[in-house]
C-alpha cells in the first residue's frame, strides 16, 4: 500500500482504528490513517475482517438504492423494510428533515 493518501496525498501512518458502522463499534482493526483528512485506508485481508463483522453484527449491506416516487404534492422517499427494522422505526414515528448538503438528506427521529 502506499504512504501517501489517495485522496489528498497527506502522509499516512499505520494505527489501530475503532471502526463504527452505523454508529454500533465493530471492534478495533489496524489502518493506514491520513494526517491530513483523516480518511481511513484498511488492506485487504482487513476489509475482509470487517466485511465478516459486520455480517456477524447484521450490518452489511444495509444501504439500498432506490427513488424518489411522489403522492399528491409532495415526494415521497421510501424506507427499505430492512433499514426500518435495524433503527426500529414505526408508523407515524415524529421526524425532522432537512438537507445535510446538496446530495444528502438527513432525517432524525425524535
Ligand atoms: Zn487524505
Amino acid at each position: 500500500m502506499e504512504n501517501k493518501c489517495v485522496l489528498c496525498e497527506g502522509e499516512l501512518k499505520e494505527k489501530t482504528v475503532d471502526y463504527e458502522v452505523y454508529g454500533k463499534s465493530l471492534g478495533k482493526f489496524p489502518a493506514k490513517v491520513c494526517e491530513k483528512c483523516n480518511e481511513q485506508w484498511f488492506d485487504e485481508k482487513t476489509s475482509r475482517k470487517i466485511e465478516e463483522a459486520e455480517k456477524k453484527a447484521g450490518l452489511f449491506g444495509l444501504s439500498r438504492e432506490g427513488k424518489i416516487g411522489y403522492s399528491g404534492n409532495s415526494l415521497i422517499i421510501r424506507i427499505p423494510k430492512e433499514i426500518a427494522k435495524f433503527m426500529n422505526l414505526k408508523k407515524e414515528a415524529p421526524i425532522v428533515i432537512y438537507p445535510e448538503d446538496k446530495n444528502k438528506i438527513a432525517v432524525s427521529i425524535r
